[in-house]
């Protein structure tokens, strides 16, 4: 799997911020908007996310084909580029089968009305999307994907597990229903915004309860903010857990069927 990027919803560095953070030279402290790239070779490219950021995560990432693409919820963060889509519309000569609750669809579809509207318009193209709705494990081709229910404040949104890695963004809470789902996980990818309290997603600190919890084999932080530069926080992390950073890639085990 691929970083594609892990900043928050502003990204790193922000518009019109002059904090050491934003002015670093260290390219692990420019972060784009939040995603990630599961590729299976020869049986599944998944993508976890559009962010506003994702024709040039694309382009970066190299992804030439998406057989599937996953929301973990509708913030514009997460969804403002699936217009972009189109491209792998063109290349692959079809929709994108797309995974959501139906919570995030409603915004989905309100958010890109004219995907769905059916309303025929003069000139360029629209996103074709293939609706499938998350009611439970499914799978992406031979890949299984298990939904992992996670609160990000009020919001109940979705994290998500490919055989002994998950990925929890947006999230200060787990469900109850959660902690058996990622029961065994060895990489564990968790939101952790900034130090100080958050009302939707997970300090520094309190990611590290959830991680010393689970005992995965390793961690990763993601969706960081400017406040966390990447060479300070690092140094005070524990062994096994790391900041992420946009471009890393993970080898991870996934279930195949
Ligand atoms: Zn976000
Ligand atoms: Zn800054
Ligand atoms: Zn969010």
């Amino acid at each position: 799997m691929t970083f594609l990027g892990t900043g928050t919803s502003s990204g790193v560095p922000m518009i019109g911020c002059s904090c050491d953070v934003c002015r670093s030279t260290d390219s692990r402290d420019t972060r784009l908007r939040p995603s990630i790239h599961v590729n299976v070779p020869g049986q599944a490219s998944i993508l976890i996310d559009t962010t506003p950021d994702f024709r040039q995560q694309a382009l970066t990432a190299g992804i030439e084909r998406v057989d599937a693409i996953l929301f973990t919820h509708s913030h514009a963060d997460h969804i403002l580029g699936l217009d972009d889509i189109r491209r792998y519309n063109w290349i692959q000569g079809g929709p994108i089968p797309c995974y959501a609750a139906p919570v995030t669809w409603d915004d989905i579809r309100r958010t890109f009305h004219y995907a769905f509207d059916g309303v025929q318009r003069m000139g360029g193209g629209i996103p074709r999307i293939d609706r499938h709705d998350i009611d439970g494990p499914f799978a992406v081709g031979p890949v299984r994907v298990v939904p992992v229910p996670l609160w990000h404040g009020d919001a109940p949104i979705l994290g998500f597990r490919f055989g002994t890695f998950a990925y929890l963004t947006d999230c200060n809470r787990l469900d109850d229903r959660a902690w058996e789902l990622v029961d065994g996980v060895e990489t564990l990818v968790i939101d952790a915004l900034r130090d100080k309290k958050h009302s939707t997603h997970f300090t520094v600190a309190e990611a590290l309860e959830v991680i010393a919890r689970l005992t995965p084999k390793r961690a990763y932080l993601t969706h960081m903010s400017h406040d966390l530069g990447h060479a300070a926080t690092s140094a005070r992390l524990p062994a096994g857990v790391d900041l992420a950073y946009d471009g890393l890639v993970l080898d991870v085990h996934v279930d195949v069927e």
